[in-house]
């Protein structure tokens, strides 16, 4: 464990893409300061909706070969933001795409909203043991927005994090390892409304987008005192943007602005926001933390 770099951060997210849109920025600038960046994705995002009409044939409900495609988009990703450490939990394909809330695709069997959270928790606590992050970002109790995928991630990623500390549990997996902090995904209401305003004065409408997205439609919209940590990820936005290009059967990028299959406007934000919720602030009372490693022994 010698070995291992001073600060080590864990992201566990759902499908490819979430982790670029929500925190392309942090893992740019945390493993350009060489702190050791790992991402977890839960499933391949097989039951996403293509952008590019040529590769509309990889849906699932033709060739259904979008899971594959995906794997090679999240690789050029983690190119663009420097991340060298990306696994799928439990191994490409163990976990399937659940679609929508209400989908009939939530009943499949394979997909990861049936999977059992304990059983999908120890392929995470076999991670953590290895890898000891001091700092693990996932999802709020819903998701962000309530997809059964996210939903799933914050409970397997929240789980996993309680059974790698029990020194009972699995002891084939590693070492029992209790990480310091946990943060949830989150932006401030008035980032948002701020977003959005930039947005509609572009006039970006009905050129590269077919309208615009309402708040509502950004996921962990949280009211801007329950955010305790800000990080100023500005200088790496650039990066950010690249690796949201690179998934391009999910996301349009235009600018400072993206969209989803929905091809609605939304702001792409530059700086990532975070909520505290296990571990002590590194800030003084009242105010945000500027970096998720702050109070950390590294
Ligand atoms: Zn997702």
């Amino acid at each position: 464990m010698t070995d291992l770099p001073g600060r080590r951060l864990l992201l566990v997210h759902a499908h490819p893409d979430d982790e670029s849109i929500n925190n392309g920025a942090t893992m740019a600038k945390y493993a350009a300061e060489g702190a050791q960046v790992t991402l977890v994705t839960c499933t391949l995002g097989e039951e996403g909706e293509v952008i590019p009409p040529g590769l509309a044939h990889l849906a699932a409900d033709r060739d259904d070969t979008l899971g594959a495609h995906r794997l090679g988009e999240l690789a050029a990703a983690m190119k663009e933001l420097g991340v060298t450490d990306h696994r799928i939990l439990g191994g490409p394909g163990r976990y399937r795409d659940s679609g929508m809330m209400g989908a009939p695709q939530n009943d499949r069997p394979g997909c990861f909203w049936q999977a059992d959270v304990d059983e999908a928790a120890a392929h995470l606590v076999e991670v953590i043991r290895e890898v000891r992050p001091q700092v693990l970002v996932t999802y709020d109790d819903n998701g962000g927005y309530g997809h059964p995928d996210h939903i799933q991630a914050h409970r397997v990623a929240m789980r996993a994090a309680e059974l790698a500390a029990e020194a009972a549990f699995r002891r084939d997996l590693g070492d029992p390892y209790d990480i310091a902090k946990i943060y949830w995904n989150c932006v401030p209401l008035s980032v948002v409304e701020d977003g959005f305003a930039r947005l509609r004065e572009a006039g970006r409408e009905g050129e590269m987008f077919r309208g615009v997205a309402s708040p509502s439609d950004v996921p962990g919209v949280v009211p801007d005192e329950d955010v305790t940590a800000e990080v100023d990820t500005t200088a790496h936005a650039g990066r950010k943007a690249a690796a949201m290009k690179a998934h391009a059967t999910q996301i349009a990028v235009d600018g400072p602005f993206f969209a989803l299959s929905n091809e609605l406007g939304q702001p792409l934000f530059a700086r990532e926001y975070y909520r505290l919720v296990r571990g002590r602030s590194g800030a003084p009372a009242g105010e945000r933390e500027t970096d998720l490693f702050a109070g950390v022994d590294a």
